[in-house]
């Protein structure tokens, strides 16, 4: 005895544990982590108040303070919130809540890989209605307001609303995440889409607006929740409010829903510290703005920049991050040779839906221009090489 051991669940087989290649660099452009710190003001806050926190006392284990706190944010009542250990923890949450053997999750690829996954661990059927690939040749700009003014969807790989919206009415699907703006490809989805999906389907309808601080005023979905009862809206203070590294990301929803979840949420996976740094970040929201403003412009500075770029095609992006196609050169070959000068980008070419793609992460406009400089003598060594080799 001792010397073997019992296989795991089934739902693990062949499961590839998560690895996004996430290695220090110069410039760290992978992870669509906003490039700065908490603004001083903050910082400075921060620091009192964790130095009064009782670290030997567990939690408040249903953060009712921070919830509180960001109720008000919305107009809303802490029974419309839960926090989670990143938002990465309320998905998973809510898999395990609406999914299971016997049920079934739609997923719209290109699209943020957790959903999938987390499907696949709790044995739940996904269903794929692929997203559209739209010519992309003919962008110029990548103008945010003025593709809200049209109240249409923006980007490359728009949703395919009528597949999806035939295939909710067929009654077996039990929820759907609709990521806008999409990780990875940076499609903005209309408000006007996600409210006659709701009306369409009883499934939770999750819209993950973890980059929503990005995207233009209007296109949040948070006031359809007063209409619609299964609406649920992921939003994390990973991207925009600079704390990757705390883990704080929450849901707001009807009541009914945050129930539900609360029977599956770990009790104590919002730490003290979380909890005691996340409460002042909500004190000081508006400081934040100008940042995530500066980020959002770079986005449509850096787009055009890289579509001007011979053998680059750049897609639209609503958030702080921008998928580009290689045209010529192999994407692994400049994501190796980008990472070799310092510059650590996502490579996106192992999946189907996105083939010889990078994303890169929105940094400070120095930052931005230093990976297009290098990109830019990359893929001119490229050029020169396999002209080389005829
Ligand atoms: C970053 C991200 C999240 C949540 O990130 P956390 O750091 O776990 O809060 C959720 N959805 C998408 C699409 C993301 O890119």
């Amino acid at each position: 005895m001792g010397q073997n051991l019992r296989p795991t669940n089934k739902n693990l087989d062949g499961v590839v544990p998560y690895d996004p290649k996430y290695l220090p660099a110069r410039l760290m452009l992978s992870a669509n982590e906003n490039p700065g710190g908490l603004p001083t003001a903050v910082a400075g806050e921060v620091i009192v108040a964790l130095s009064k926190v009782q670290m030997n006392r567990y939690p408040d284990p249903l953060a009712n303070d921070l919830r509180d706190l960001i109720a008000q944010q919305y107009g809303l009542v802490r029974e419309n919130v839960m926090v989670g250990n990143g938002g990465d923890e309320l998905l998973f949450n809510i898999a395990f809540a609406w999914g299971g053997a016997g049920r079934t999750m739609l997923d719209c690829p290109p699209t943020f890989s957790v959903y999938a996954a987390n499907a696949r661990l709790c044995g739940t059927t996904v269903v794929n209605i692929d997203r559209k690939i739209e010519q992309v040749t003919g962008f110029c700009s990548n103008d945010r307001v003025a593709s809200i003014a049209l109240g249409s969807a923006l980007g490359a790989f728009p949703v395919n609303e009528e597949a999806v919206l035939e295939r909710v009415a067929q009654g077996d699907i039990d929820y759907l995440t609709i990521c806008t703006p999409n990780n990875p490809t940076g499609d903005l989805s209309s408000v006007d889409f996600i409210e006659r999906l709701l009306d369409a389907t009883d499934a939770l309808v999750v819209v993950d607006e973890a980059y929503g601080e990005f995207a233009p005023e209007g296109s949040s979905v948070v006031p359809l929740l007063a209409k619609h009862k299964n609406l649920a809206v992921l939003r994390t203070l990973s991207k925009a409010y600079s704390m990757a590294g705390v883990r704080l990301g929450y849901l707001l929803a009807n009541p009914e829903v945050i129930t539900e979840l609360q029977k599956v949420r770990q009790p104590y996976s919002v730490d003290s510290l979380s909890q005691t740094v996340a409460k002042e970040v909500f004190k000081f929201l508006d400081l934040f703005e100008a940042r995530t403003a500066l980020l959002a412009s770079e986005c449509d500075r850096v787009f055009e920049a890289l579509n001007a770029m011979d053998g680059v095609v750049a897609y639209p992006s609503a958030a702080n991050y921008i998928l580009f196609k290689l045209e010529e050169a192999d994407a692994g070959v400049v994501w190796q040779k980008l990472y070799d000068a310092g510059v650590l980008v996502r490579d996106f070419s192992a999946s189907p839906y996105t083939p010889n793609s990078l994303r890169v992460s929105m940094g400070i406009p120095e930052q931005n221009d230093a990976f297009l400089a290098t990109l830019a003598s990359i893929l001119e060594e490229e050029k020169s090489n396999s002209e080389l080799q005829g």
